[in-house]
């Protein structure tokens, strides 16, 4: 289990300093990745104070994040015919 960890760590780019915290309103879990802000409100998550382009996800947002842009993908594909 800990070799699966510590090889999925080596592939994640984004990976921030402790302190942060989740940029999704209503959320203040300590972030665990910061992603492109446009990206993320495209996934639609709700970003609560988007200072800058980045967002901080926590690991809940940074999942659901992942899910929904992947459903996107799958849209794409669905809208040019694929
Ligand atoms: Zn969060």
């Amino acid at each position: 289990m800990y070799y699966v960890l510590t090889s999925l760590r080596r592939t994640i780019v984004g990976r921030i300093d402790k302190g942060e915290n989740c940029s999704v309103s209503g959320c203040g879990s300590e972030a665990d990745r910061s992603i492109s802000a446009d990206k993320v409100k495209s996934a639609g998550l709700k970003i609560g104070n988007a200072v800058d382009k980045r967002a901080y996800l926590c690991k809940e947002h940074y999942k659901e994040y992942k899910k929904k842009s992947k459903k996107d993908k799958l849209i794409d594909k669905w809208r040019h015919g694929m």
